[in-house]
């Protein structure tokens, strides 16, 4: 059994393009041996997304009954609603999918066949992305070099969330409770036989993607700061480097004074230096900031979403 994780927000036209081609791309003689389960994350649509999944629900057939989808309380973001999915399946294997065909669904079938020969997390790597900005390829270009640059462990890089996770990886993907989840990271925190497929991303079936710049900033920073203590140690080796070079210059000026007796004057490079160390200073505060903020966030120990809905087809039966 398989589960096709399905996280969706405000998705409701473009819902029943997606199952029709999953159901061509998992129609394949070689799944045959395979039951599939697509679970539909509901995270808190605004728009008819739930009524949409309710009715592909209901017109299914009885022998044919695949749909299962849980409906979270309120919007919590894909990264929550990806984990709330991966806490309610009991199956072998789950692929994540965008709910908007940006991941081809035809992929899955290669994913499995890496799944059988025992790679744990089989993910699909960009090549292209299509229509998307090249402010925004840039951006995420950049994201990725920097995330591996200030960690020891090897970051996928061009990789999203789709990817199939063997049973190991489940368990270790629920046993991670923390608020500021960013599973890109996660997954290769957590390890296990990894291999990639590689692909060409499409442009989305229909509407406009659901993160705006400034939630893909956050994501950026949350990934950065709740993953490595590397902005820390930038602090560190910046205040280091900075008050060596001011010794030094110290020095040099008590001596100048003393030899040639030329009293230094100077109310520009004062001001500059003043406004230099005030801001580094601003800098540091603020970097150790993110991480108390963190630091709070996490010791409430919040549950991370919850349930209003659920529907699933093994229970069903
Ligand atoms: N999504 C979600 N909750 C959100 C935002 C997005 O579940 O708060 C889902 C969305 O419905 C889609 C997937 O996450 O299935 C990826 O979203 P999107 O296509 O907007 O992101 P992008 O492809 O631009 O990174
Ligand atoms: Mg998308």
């Amino acid at each position: 059994m398989i589960t096709i994780l399905i996280p969706v927000y405000n998705e409701a036209h473009g819902i029943s393009l997606l199952l029709d081609r999953l159901n061509s791309a998992l129609a394949s003689e070689k799944l045959a041996k395979y039951s599939f389960e697509y679970l539909f994350v509901n995270d808190g649509s605004k728009d008819e997304t739930y009524e949409v999944i309710k009715k592909a629900v209901e017109s299914e057939t009885k022998s044919a009954r695949r749909i299962s989808y849980i409906n979270l309380s309120r919007n919590f973001g894909k990264e929550i609603a990806m984990i709330a999915g991966i806490d309610n399946v009991k199956s072998d294997a789950v692929v994540i999918i965008d709910a908007d065909l940006q991941d081809p669904p035809e992929l899955i079938e290669d994913m499995i066949e890496l799944w059988e020969q025992g790679y744990q997390d089989v993910y699909a790597k960009r090549i292209s992305r299509k229509g998307e900005s090249f402010m925004k390829k840039f951006t995420s270009k950049c994201y990725y070099r920097v995330l591996q640059k200030s960690t020891s462990i090897p970051i996928q890089i061009d990789t999203g969330d789709f990817r199939l996770l063997d049973r190991k990886c489940l368990d270790a993907l629920r046993d991670i409770r923390e608020t500021g989840r960013n599973t890109k990271a996660l997954f290769s925190w957590i390890g296990y036989k990894k291999k990639e497929i590689t692909y060409e991303r499409d442009a989305r079936s229909v509407g406009n993607s659901k993160l705006n710049y400034k939630q893909l900033i956050n994501l950026a920073l949350d990934g950065i700061m709740s993953f490595t203590i590397f902005p820390l140690r930038i602090s560190f080796i910046l205040g280091f480097i900075v008050s060596l070079v001011s010794f030094a210059w110290a020095i040099f000026i008590v001596a100048k004074t003393l030899i040639w007796s030329t009293a230094g004057s100077g109310y520009a490079s004062m001001i500059t230096m003043i406004l230099f160390l005030g801001g580094l200073q601003l800098l540091s505060i603020g970097i150790l900031g993110e991480y108390i903020g963190r630091i709070f966030i996490e010791t409430k120990q919040r549950p991370l979403y919850y349930i209003e809905e659920i529907h699933h087809v093994q229970t069903e039966d």
